[in-house]
């Protein structure tokens, strides 16, 4: 038997945005544990904003499992929290509703400011740094400083060993400022990955005395860009069918749900975009090839497969939710794929 340290994982009650948390318990096992060996396990929701009622009791339920790269024998457990029943979701529990199916692919690009002493790293005490040019994908200390590179590399390499579907990191485009892109069949499956992902960020930046800043506007209405998570997303029609027709009647179901997108999109967008900076009006849908200006970029390969393959909706932000975006986005789908003929199934 060996002890391993598993520490649970969860999103609380905060709104608009909830914040991760996590405790650790030791348990025994032969080997490294499976889902179905981890027991529920209890917390005190009147710390989080979940507490219901006079019972302070939420229950943790394991949902999905990853090696813990930063400790020996240690576990990394996604939880869903439950009410004290154990099989009642949450109020705050938005995973446990969403709309779910394998063929559904989602690539994540999650944009963040590193922080330090309350302003972007790499910012001066007073004032600006270099207006923005070279830091997009820059090289070089002016560029980029003396520690980011550090902290993302070291990310990239706990995300791979936790077994997460990390692709990517670029610096981005303002001073401070990063990208790291996760990819998962499923939205269950990519937006887990990218909640642990931002969990092992924020516990890896805390020996640096940095925090991640994930608001989608942190410098207000200034010459600095705000940051996004554009959601990359396939199903399997739109990689083995789609076709003109399919494409723009998809084009029109998202227009006509612009709300209920912008909605679970993350909160404060209209900060973000407001037609500058490579952003579309929030509150005007449009879309374009290569378009970086528009709300859903369709790429160059699409147009050239015959209307087929994967589009780029750029509106959700750095403080949206993975579950709900990947959710909604398949709410829209499967308005227009019902139609079709192998139009995906939806499991709610
Ligand atoms: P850019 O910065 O040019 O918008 P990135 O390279 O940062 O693009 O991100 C592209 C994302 O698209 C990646 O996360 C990738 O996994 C995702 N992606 C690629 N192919 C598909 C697909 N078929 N379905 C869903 N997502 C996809
Ligand atoms: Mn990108
Ligand atoms: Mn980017
Ligand atoms: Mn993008």
């Amino acid at each position: 038997m060996t002890k391993y340290k598993l520490e649970y994982i969860w999103l609380d009650g905060y709104t608009p945005v909830p914040n991760l948390r996590g405790k650790t318990q030791i348990k025994s096992f032969d080997d490294f544990p499976t889902l179905e060996q981890l027991p529920l396990w209890g917390f005190d929701g009147s710390s989080t904003q979940q507490a219901e009622g006079h019972s302070s009791d939420c229950v943790l339920k394991p949902v999905a499992v990853y090696p813990d790269p930063a400790r020996r024998d240690g576990v990394l457990v996604m939880c869903e929290v439950m009410m004290p029943d154990g099989t009642t979701p949450h109020v705050s529990n938005k995973r446990a509703t969403i709309l779910d199916d394998e063929g559904a692919w989602f690539g994540f690009e999650q944009e963040y400011f590193f922080y330090k002493n309350g302003r972007p790293l790499g910012f001066p005490e007073q004032g600006y740094p270099e207006p923005q040019g070279k830091y997009y994908t820059g090289v070089g200390y002016s560029a980029v400083g003396d520690i980011a590179r550090t902290i993302v590399e070291e990310h990239l390499d706990l995300c791979l060993a936790a077994g997460i579907n990390h692709e990517g990191i670029n610096a981005e485009v303002a001073k401070g400022q990063w990208e790291f892109q996760i990819f998962g069949k499923g939205s269950k499956k990519a937006a887990d990955e990218m909640w642990m992902a931002r969990y092992l960020l924020q516990r890896l930046t805390e020996k640096y005395c940095i925090d991640i800043e994930y608001h989608c506007k942190p410098l207000g209405d200034t010459d600095w860009n705000g940051s996004g998570m554009h959601a990359n997303f396939s199903t399997k029609y739109m990689r083995e069918v789609g076709g003109k027709e399919y494409f723009e009647s998809l084009m029109g179901a998202f227009e006509q749900n612009l709300e209920d997108h912008i909605a679970v999109y993350g909160p404060d967008n209209h900060m973000r975009l407001t037609g500058k900076h490579e952003t579309a009006p929030w509150n005007k849908f449009s879309y374009g090839v290569a378009d970086r200006g528009a709300s859903v970029r369709v790429p160059h390969s699409f147009v050239n497969n015959g209307y087929k393959g994967y589009l780029e909706d750029r509106r959700p932000n750095s403080q949206g939710d993975p579950y709900q975006i990947a959710s909604q986005i398949l709410k829209t789908i499967a308005e227009v794929e019902e139609r079709t003929e192998g139009g995906i199934s939806v499991a709610a």
